[in-house]
């Protein structure tokens, strides 16, 4: 074949690919949207796991009416504008890809009205394309309603897993949300059933049993270190409580969820050797760091983190979990009470 730029239609699908893998994906932007504009009440509404319907409402900042085709547009985004900004990112999304990549795959309607705005606004987009855009009457805030995800990219739809699996990656992902933004109410509904609910009054404990039951929730451990420019707060598990894989282990880095290998091999060697092969510790961290010292544009996704002094962070998290561990003190071995 003869290299050929590809048509626009095509590109954006494979663009979106990146960002949007399965109906979680597209929770956790759109969550991440909400928490961005300073929303105090997110509802996520599925039906069939995500499939047919992902629906999220918030009361934050919302949008005006004329910049709504430009939230959906490509490398369009209200949260950075220099090249170095990059470099001292406080929000969660700044690649300005998300809703374009949502509406490429989907038939998206996005609501939305600023806080004293006349009126709001309502754009719908098909497979990238705007069918309707119009002024409508709305409270303040913003709803994005995904439909059908995937009904033009059939070769993703057949990767998905089955709804018991697609939605329990939802309900972990909102789980692990609500955890690190206790002041914010959460809820999250299936086909009509509310399956989570928060309240936004800032009790992580409280929380953490919504998800994991009381009982968990009670035996969990407080980890609160601080170390200079670097915090590690949040729950470990007793050695007494474990699973048997690492799907427990969640760390957020300056309230974003991230996937970093190194940070899970950090937690599980201050466990080292008080668990049975084969056995984890559940966590949830959430890590605090100056943004300049970690670089949050690494994937599509945005689910990696790099950080500038690593072995510091891996170190203030093996601290802060061997100290509450220490808190128990049955459990620890003699050479670490020296
Ligand atoms: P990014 O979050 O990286 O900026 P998105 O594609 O997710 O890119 O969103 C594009 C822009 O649309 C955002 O920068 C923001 O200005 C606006 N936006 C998206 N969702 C919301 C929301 N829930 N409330 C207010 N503004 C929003
Ligand atoms: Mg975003």
């Amino acid at each position: 074949m003869p290299i050929q730029v590809l048509r626009e239609e095509v590109a954006a699908k494979i663009a979106a690919g990146e960002v949007v893998e399965r109906p979680v994906s597209v929770v956790k932007e759109l969550i991440e949207n909400a928490l961005d504009a300073g929303a105090t009440e997110i509802t996520i509404e599925t039906r069939e796991a995500g499939k047919r319907l992902i629906e999220v409402a918030d009361n934050g900042s919302g949008i005006l009416f004329e910049e709504l085709p430009l939230a959906i547009a490509r490398f369009a985004t209200s949260k950075l504008s220099t090249a170095e900004d990059l470099f001292n990112i406080r929000t969660l999304g700044f690649r300005g890809e998300a809703l374009a990549s949502i509406a490429a795959v989907s038939r998206m309607t996005l609501f939305s009205c600023p806080a004293g705005a006349k009126q709001g606004g309502k754009i719908v987009v098909h497979g990238s394309k705007i069918e309707t855009y119009e002024p409508v009457g709305l409270p303040p805030g913003t709803v994005v309603r995904v439909e059908d995800l995937f009904y033009n990219v059939p070769a993703r739809l057949k990767f998905l897993k089955q709804d018991t699996t697609e939605r329990n990656l939802i309900n972990a992902l909102v789980s692990r949300y609500a955890m690190a933004y206790p002041d914010v109410r959460f809820r999250l509904i299936h086909d009509g059933k509310v399956f989570l609910q928060t309240y936004g009054r800032g009790e992580a404990r409280e929380i953490l049993a919504t998800y994991y039951g009381v009982e968990v929730a009670r035996q969990m451990l407080e980890v609160d270190l601080e170390d200079a420019d670097i915090s590690v707060r949040g729950f470990i598990s007793p050695i007494s409580l474990t699973r048997a894989n690492r799907k427990e282990i969640t760390f957020f880095v300056n309230g974003r969820w991230a996937q970093d290998v190194a940070l899970t091999s950090a937690l599980l060697q201050a466990y080292h050797t008080l668990l049975m092969v084969g056995r984890y510790p559940m966590a949830v961290l959430f890590i605090h760091i100056a943004p300049e010292a970690v670089d949050v544009n690494v994937h599509p996704a945005k689910a990696e983190v790099r950080f500038r002094q690593p072995d510091r962070v891996f170190s203030a998290v093996q601290r802060a979990v061997r100290r509450a561990l220490l808190a128990q003190p049955s459990v620890v071995p003699v050479e670490w009470s020296n």
